[in-house]
This record gives structure tokens, sequence and C-alpha cells, in this order.
């Protein structure tokens, strides 16, 4: 490409020889023409000598602009990445754009960045304080949490890295609120059995009805912070081991039986029906395949309306998976909750969990259970008609054919 000053320096020689041209044209003397053109040369030359000028200042310049190396290397990095000179935003990598809007380029950073903790950094002129990120909410999601970090370069333009924090203020608000839960839910039933114990011991025990009544009902609560206790634990374990690959042999049809004959106890067991095929094993974790159908199938029996069937089935699917399902014919749960019924604690109807007995930690487990045998949990359920929980697990792979 000519430079306009090139461009004007070539244009000033053509009008020069056409000066000179027109000069021997009219006096018809090769010599002044001659003299004419270098002079005018020479003139042009002179007047061009000093260089283009220097280029404008590039506040306004995207990056890629001034320095392609420098707009890769930006575009290279997975988290939002800004680079800002004065108050404008020079630079921005896609996952900026992404974030923040196509718009940001050549942007004032304060409407780039909508956010009043980040505008009051940005145009902090204070070197000293710039290395503290904050911690900036209501960019993107709602939910999202991103830490804000600034860096001032040499040449006075400052690098904004956005880095999304939502993973771990998720993990630290779940950890608080599983603390609070699981206090709140120990504190119930020990309340309880404190007021129990009190009124004993204020003479209400010498009268034998109200006595044995009194200790059934501590004798029940203290059995439901126990279950909550050993639920507690195995979920401890279970997510201790979650990157531990299981390594028994598992023959589920041999499993369930096993479990069903447990719960035979159940005022329900006779509702049991079971439809169990052979499969092949999977490599699982014995304890904890037992517990995961021990909650799926007693919660069938919970759930499920008395003196209908509780279908248990097993077969397999594929040349890979096996598939366990139970279904029930109980109340079903209405759609917006199934999402959320892994969750620890979460239940649809609290008091009706407790006063079967639930501790609201069960499909929690089974979730942990299936994932850490790399396998899949479904929960499909109709208002008024039933709830089927599905469970697809891999087959053992020694076992599966070429
Ligand atoms: P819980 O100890 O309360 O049974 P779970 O984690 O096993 O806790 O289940 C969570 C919630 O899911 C239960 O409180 C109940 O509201 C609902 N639920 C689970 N299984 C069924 C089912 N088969 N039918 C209807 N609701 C169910």
């Amino acid at each position: 490409m000519l430079s306009a000053t090139r461009f004007r320096m070539i244009l000033a020689i053509g009008v020069a020889m056409l000066a000179a041209l027109v000069g021997y044209l009219l006096n018809q003397d090769v010599q002044v023409a001659l003299v004419m053109l270098v002079g005018a040369v020479a003139a042009v030359l002179i007047v061009s000598i000093g260089g283009d000028p220097p280029p404008p200042p590039r506040s306004d310049a995207v990056a890629s602009d001034r320095d392609p190396a420098f707009g890769e290397v930006i575009e290279a990095i997975a988290e939002p990445v800004l680079v800002i000179a004065a108050t404008r935003v020079i630079a921005a990598n896609a996952a900026a754009r992404g974030l923040l809007g196509e718009h940001i380029l050549g942007e004032d950073v304060r409407l780039a960045i909508r956010h009043p903790a980040a505008a009051e950094r940005l145009l902090d002129p204070g070197e000293a304080h710039s290395a503290a990120p904050i911690h900036l909410v209501g960019l993107g999601t709602r939910e999202q949490r991103w830490e804000m970090r600034v860096r001032t370069l040499e040449t006075g333009e400052r690098v904004v890295h956005l880095i999304d924090r939502t993973g771990s203020y998720t993990a630290d608000r779940m950890r608080v609120d599983f603390v609070a839960n699981a206090s709140h839910e120990l504190r119930t039933p020990l309340a309880s059995l404190l007021g129990y114990v009190e009124t004993l011991a204020d003479g209400a025990g010498e009268e034998p009805e109200i006595r044995a009544r009194f200790l059934k009902i501590m004798h029940d609560e203290a059995r439901r912070m126990d279950r909550l206790i050993s639920d507690l634990i195995s979920l401890s374990r279970i997510e201790a081991e979650k990157y531990r690959a299981p390594a028994e042999s598992v023959q589920l049809a041999e499993l369930i039986p096993q479990v069903c004959a447990e719960l035979s106890g159940s005022p329900r067991a006779a509702d049991l029906v079971t439809e169990i095929e052979a499969v092949p094993p999977v490599r699982g974790d014995r304890t904890q395949l037992s517990q995961l159908l021990h909650n799926v199938i007693g919660n069938a029996m919970k759930y499920g309306k008395h003196g209908t069937p509780v279908t248990v089935s097993l077969r397999s699917e594929g040349a890979t998976m096996v598939r366990f399902a139970v279904s029930d014919q109980g109340e079903g749960i209405p759609s917006e909750h199934i999402p959320r019924l892994t969750e620890r604690f979460y239940r649809v109807d609290s008091g009706r969990s407790r006063s079967l007995g639930g501790t609201g930690l069960g499909l929690a487990i089974v979730k942990h259970v299936v994932e850490r045998h790399r396998g899949r949990l479904d929960i499909a359920s109709s208002v008024g008609i039933g709830t089927t929980v599905t469970v697809r697990l891999p087959i053992e792979p020694t076992v599966i054919k070429a």
C-alpha cells in the first residue's frame, strides 16, 4: 500500500515532468526544460524528506489493528479479557464480547461493564491496590459470580481479566446450607427427646400408660436421629470415594431379591412384584448398590398407594447396560419438583416424608451412587398416576461381548 505522502510525492514529480514538457514545447529548448525538471524534482524531494507524520495515538484502536499477535493472545484465553486505554475498551476477546456484548469494542468502559464497583476500580488511576481482585454480581446471568483482576501494562493500558467463580461460590453456599440443614434436622428430634425426658422427670412417668406412650415417641425420635446420622455418614463416604472406580462384580439379579427380602417386614411387602431377567454382572460396590436399591424400592413402598403394586424390574439394555426400574402407583410428583429431588433434604411434602420416617437424603445418596458407577438416573412421574425411577448401570467390561 502507498502511504499518502509517497502518493503526493509521485504526483508532484508527475506535475514537474508535465511542467518541463510544457516549457520545452513553448521554448523548443531541451536544456531549459531539463533544468526545470531537475529543479522541480529536487524541490519535491526536499519538501518530502521529513517522511510520514507519526501515527495518531492508539487509544481508540482495537488491539488486533495495532498488533495482530496481541489480539490472538487474548483470543486464546477462554475467560473474558479486555484491554482498556484511558477509559476506552481497545480490545476484547470472544468470551468478553459474549458476556458483555459485541458493542463493547471502542466503548467507554463504564458502558461496557455496567457495574459500579468495576467502574470505580477501572477509573481509579492508583495502581497501588489494583492487585486485589474485586467481586462482581450481575454480569451475565443473575446467578453468576465474577472476580475481576486488573493489571496495568508498561504502556499504560490496562488488562481486565474476569474469572468465573460461580462454581466455587455455589459449592461454598451448598456447604453452608448443608451444615445448617443437617443441624436443623438433628435438632428437631433432639428437642423432642429433651422435652419428653423433662416431662417424665417431672413425674409424668409415674402413670404407666403415659410413660409407655412417651417412651415410644422417644424411641421413634432416637431412631430418626440414628437414620439421619447413618445417611449422613453414607453420603460422606460415597462422596469421598467419588473418583475411585468400584471394583466388585455385582449380580443385580441376586442382590434385588435379597433387598426385597430385607424389606419384607414392611406393611407393604405384599405389594412387591418383581420382574427380574438374568443379566450380566455390573462392576460395582455391593454395599452402595444395596443402599441404592433399598432407597428406591423403599420410596416406592412409602409413597405408593397401599394395596397397589410396586413393580421392580431388571433387564439388559443393549449390549453394554442393565436397566433397573421401580414403578409405584402413588400420588406422583409435580414436574417442577423432579429436577430438585436429588438435592440433600429436598422434599415435596416435608410433613409426609417425616411421618413416613424419611430423612430427605435417600435420593441424594442414589444420585451419588449412580454417578460413582458411571450410570444414569431418571425419575418420571405423573400426578395421580405414579412414579417410575430408572437406573441404568454399565455391564462389567470383562463380560461385554465384542
Ligand atoms: P425422603 O427420605 O424424604 O423420602 P428422598 O431423598 O428419598 O427423601 O426423596 C425426596 C423426596 O422425593 C421425598 O420426600 C418425596 O417427596 C419425593 N419422592 C421420592 N420418591 C417418591 C415416590 N416414589 N413417589 C412420590 N414421591 C417421591
